[in-house]
C-alpha cells in the first residue's frame, strides 16, 4: 500500500477514529501534516555502552544485551507490581526493574536481545547499579525504532505520546510515496529532495565514519542540516509566494491618483517648523513618488524612536489631501492619537484642510459631528484610535491610510482601515527596528523606507548600569531633575510581586519611593487601570503636573514628552534588548541631556550583564535589534504574532537566511515565467502555512 502526502491519517495502522479526531483537533489531517510535525530534538542512542563499563550512578545510558533472567512479583507491603530482569552483554550484567508495568513481562522472555535506555541508579540494597523503568525495545529483524539509532523526540500532542508519534511517523514514512516536489526540480540536486529531507529529519541515518557522525549530529541538533534547510526552503517559498501574490493583487488595483504642483510645495514649506533631515527627505521622496503611481502604495516607514516619522506622514497626507482625498491616521492608544492630533493640527494650521480627532473617549455628540463631516467626503485628515475602525465610521474618499506603531495592530485591523476606501494608499510606521532578514519576511509585501538619521542637536541618551546600593544617589538625582523642570519615568517589570518574588513590582515599591520623594508630584500607570484613568495620568505627566511617573511597560510606545530626561528601569535583565531600546527612546527627545539608569535586580547572570553592557554602549536601534535577534531569535520580536505570520516548523529566520533569499529568488522567477500557480500547487507545507494572508 502506498499513500501520498494528501492521504488522510486514518489510513495508517493504529489510527482509529478516536486518534484521527484527536490529531485533527491539533491540525493534523493528512499524512503530509503529520510529517511536518518535526522532532524538536534528537537523542543519540545508536552506540550502546558496555555494561561492564558502568561505574557511577545517575548517568543516562543506552545498553543492549541478552535477557538471562526474568521474573514478576508483587511487593507485599505496597500495591506494587514489579518486573525484574537481568540483562547481560559480553562485559557484564545489570539488573533492571519496571514498576507497575506488567505488560513488560508479557512482551519479554529469556534469551531475547533487548535494547534499553534510561538512567543508571544505585540499587536499593546499596550494592551495585540498576536500571529503573527504562525505555526498552526487543531487537528483531526490522530496523530499530526507539533504540539503537539516533531517535527523534516529539512533543506529545494531547493524548498522543511522543513514543506513539514516533511509531506513527515510521509507519507513515514506510508507506508514503513523496512525489518529486516543484522545488526539487528547481533546485536541481543542490539540496536533498523533499522525500529525502522528510525521511532524514525524522529518522536520520548516522554516517559510519566517526568524525562525520559528530558533525552530522551537531547539524541535526542545531537544525542546520541540509535536510532541515531543504524543509526551510519549502516553508520560505510558501511565505514568499503569499507575499508575491499580495503584491501582484495590489498592482492590479487602481489607486487614488495624486499630483504634486507648486502649490503643494509652497504649503509644505509653510508647514515645516524645521528643515527635514536627509533621511526624511529621502523617505518623503519615495512616498510621494508612490502616491503619483496608478497602483496603491504599500510602504513601511521604519525609523528609530525620535527619528521624526510624524512629519513624514504629515507631508504624505498633504499630497493626498490636496489631490482631493481623505486621510485616516490610526494610532494604538488615546494618548498617542491625541498627541498626533495636536502635532498635526499645528502643522496644518495655515493649510486649508481640517484635522479631526476620533477616539473612544469623545462625547457621543462630538463623535457624531466628526462622523458626519467625514461622510461628506471632502478632503480632511482624521486621527483616531480603534474608534476609527467602527463600522459606523465611513471615509468615502479615503486616499491614504496611515497606521502608526503598526506592530500594535493585527493584519485584520489594518485591513479594516484600508477597506474604508477603495484601494487607498497605505503607509505603516514602526519604531521597532527590525533586522533586514526579518523585515523581508515580515513585511516582504511592503516597500520599505528607512529613517536612519536623527534630527540634529540630539544628544544620545547616556545609559548606565547600577546596583541597588546606588538608590540613595539615584533618588537625589531624581529630585534635582524634577526641581529643574525635568521629568522621570520609573519602570517596573510587573504590577504585583506575588507570583514572581524575584522581580521588583510596581505596587510593592512605589509607595516607599513616593515617600522618599516627598514634595515631588508622582503618578502611576499600568495596564490594569481603566484606559481613561491611564490617559489622564499620562496627560498630566506630559503637561508637567506630574514629575515622576511610576509605570509598567504600558508607556513603551510612541509617547513624546520632550521634557522627560531620566528613565529608570527596574530588573532590566528581564527585558529584551529591543524592548529596553523602546523604553529608552522615551527620553532624550528634547534639548536637555538625558539618562537611562538600568537598576539591576539581585543575582544577575554574567550573560545578562554582558547583554546590558552591550546595550549601554550603543544608541543604534538597528544594532540593538540585530543583537536581540541573534540572542533570542525572531519569536521574541514584538508583533510577530499579532502580525498574523505563521510560525515555521523547520525554517528559522536566524539560521536559514540564505534559504530565505533563495526561496524569494525562486518565487520571483516563477512569477516572471508565469508559473506561480504550478509552484503553489507543488509545494508541501505544514498546515498553518497553507492559510492565506490577505493583501495589504
Ligand atoms: P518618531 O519617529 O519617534 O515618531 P516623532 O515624529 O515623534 O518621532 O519626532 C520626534 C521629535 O523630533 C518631535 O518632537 C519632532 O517635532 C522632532 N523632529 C522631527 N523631525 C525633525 C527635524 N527634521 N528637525 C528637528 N526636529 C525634528
Ligand atoms: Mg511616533
Amino acid at each position: 500500500m502506498t499513500l501520498n502526502l494528501a492521504a488522510e491519517l486514518y489510513r495508517l495502522p493504529g489510527v482509529g477514529s478516536v486518534r484521527a479526531r484527536q490529531l485533527r483537533e491539533r491540525g493534523l489531517v493528512t499524512v503530509g501534516d503529520l510529517l511536518w510535525y518535526l522532532p524538536y530534538r534528537y537523542e543519540d542512542r545508536s552506540s550502546p555502552t558496555p555494561i561492564g563499563a558502568l561505574a557511577t550512578p545517575d548517568v543516562t545510558v543506552t545498553l543492549v544485551g541478552e535477557v538471562t533472567d526474568l521474573r514478576e512479583r508483587r511487593a507485599r507491603t505496597r500495591a506494587l507490581h514489579l518486573v525484574e530482569a537481568l540483562v547481560q552483554d559480553g562485559s557484564g550484567a545489570i539488573p533492571v526493574v519496571w514498576f507497575n508495568q506488567p505488560y513488560v513481562a508479557r512482551s519479554l522472555r529469556r534469551g531475547v536481545r533487548l535494547w534499553l535506555h534510561g538512567t543508571v541508579r544505585l540499587a536499593r540494597s546499596g550494592w551495585g547499579l540498576q536500571l529503573v523503568s527504562p525505555e526498552w525495545e526487543v531487537e528483531e529483524d526490522r530496523e530499530p525504532l526507539h533504540l539503537g539509532r539516533v531517535v527523534p523526540v516529539y512533543r506529545r500532542l494531547g493524548p498522543a505520546s511522543g513514543r506513539w508519534l514516533r511509531s506513527l511517523m515510521a509507519a507513515a514514512l514506510a508507506r508514503v510515496e513523496v512525489a518529486e516536489g516543484v522545488l526539487d526540480r528547481l533546485l536541481g540536486g543542490e539540496y536533498p529532495t523533499l522525500a529525502q529531507a522528510l525521511q532524514q529529519v525524522h529518522f536520520p541515518q548516522l554516517p559510519t565514519e566517526e568524525a562525520a557522525a559528530g558533525r552530522f549530529l551537531d547539524e541535526m541538533y542545531g537544525r542546520t542540516s541540509l535536510f532541515h534547510r531543504r524543509l526551510a526552503l519549502e516553508e520560505f517559498a510558501g511565505l514568499a509566494l503569499v507575499l508575491e501574490k499580495a503584491r501582484a493583487a495590489r498592482s492590479a488595483l487602481a489607486a487614488p491618483r495624486c499630483q504634486v504642483s507648486e502649490r503643494e510645495r509652497e504649503w509644505a514649506r509653510a508647514m515645516l517648523p524645521f528643515p527635514l533631515t536627509g533621511a526624511q527627505k529621502r523617505a518623503v521622496g519615495e512616498i510621494v513618488a508612490d502616491l503619483q503611481k496608478p497602483t496603491p502604495m504599500a510602504r513601511l516607514l521604519q525609523g528609530d524612536v525620535g527619528s521624526g516619522k510624524t512629519v513624514v506622514a504629515a507631508l504624505a497626507s498633504l499630497v493626498v489631501l490636496s489631490s482631493g482625498y481623505q486621510v485616516a491616521f490610526l494610532a494604538p492608544t488615546e494618548v498617542l492619537a491625541q498627541q498626533h492630533w495636536t502635532t498635526l493640527s499645528k502643522l496644518f494650521a495655515r493649510i486649508p484642510f481640517p484635522v479631526y480627532l476620533l477616539t473612544g473617549s469623545l462625547a457621543p455628540g462630538e463623535k457624531e459631528a466628526v462622523r458626519k463631516a467625514l461622510q461628506q467626503g471632502s478632503p480632511a485628515l482624521v486621527v483616531g484610535t480603534h474608534a476609527l475602525l467602527e463600522e459606523t465610521v465611513t471615509v468615502p474618499r479615503l486616499g491614504l491610510a496611515i497606521v502608526d506603531e503598526q506592530h500594535r495592530f493585527g493584519t485584520s485591523q489594518r485591513q479594516r482601515l484600508v477597506e474604508k476606501g477603495s484601494s487607498p494608499h497605505l503607509l505603516v510606521m514602526t519604531a521597532t527596528p527590525i533586522p533586514r532578514s526579518l523585515a523581508l519576511s515580515l513585511y516582504g509585501d511592503l516597500e520599505v523606507s528607512v529613517l536612519d538619521e536623527l534630527p540634529p542637536g540630539r544628544r544620545p541618551v547616556r545609559t548606565v548600569i547600577r546596583e541597588r546600593e546606588a538608590l540613595p544617589k539615584l533618588l537625589q538625582f531624581v529630585r534635582e531633575e524634577a526641581r529643574s523642570g525635568g521629568r522621570v519615568y520609573w519602570v517596573f517589570p510587573v504590577i504585583e510581586g506575588s507570583e514572581t518574588p524575584a522581580l521588583k513590582s510596581l505596587q510593592a515599591h512605589e509607595r516607599t519611593l513616593r515617600r522618599q520623594l516627598e514634595g515631588i508630584a508622582c503618578g502611576t500607570v499600568h495596564g490594569r487601570l481603566r484606559p481613561e484613568e491611564r490617559d489622564a495620568v499620562m496627560r498630566a505627566f506630559a503637561q508637567g503636573e506630574i514629575a515622576v511617573l511610576f509605570a509598567t511597560t504600558v508607556i513603551e510606545v510612541g509617547l513624546d514628552v520632550p521634557e522627560a530626561t531620566l528613565m529608570v528601569i527596574e530588573n532590566p535583565e528581564r527585558f529584551g534588548l529591543a524592548q529596553l531600546h523602546q523604553l529608552r527612546g522615551r527620553v532624550g527627545r528634547g534639548q536637555r541631556r538625558s539618562f537611562c539608569v538600568l537598576l539591576l535586580g539581585e543575582q544577575v547572570s554574567r550573560e545578562a550583564r554582558q547583554r546590558l553592557e552591550f546595550f549601554a554602549s550603543t544608541a543604534d536601534g538597528f544594532a540593538v535589534a540585530e543583537e536581540d535577534f541573534r540572542l533570542r531569535g525572531p519569536g521574541e520580536f514584538t508583533g510577530m504574532r499579532q502580525w498574523g505570520r505563521p510560525e515555521f516548523r523547520a525554517a528559522s529566520l536566524l539560521l536559514h537566511q540564505s534559504e530565505l533569499d533563495l526561496a524569494r529568488t525562486l518565487v520571483r522567477q516563477a512569477l516572471e515565467a508565469g508559473e506561480l500557480e504550478q509552484l503553489e500547487a507543488g509545494l508541501s507545507l505544514p498546515p498553518s502555512l497553507g492559510e492565506d494572508i490577505p493583501p495589504g
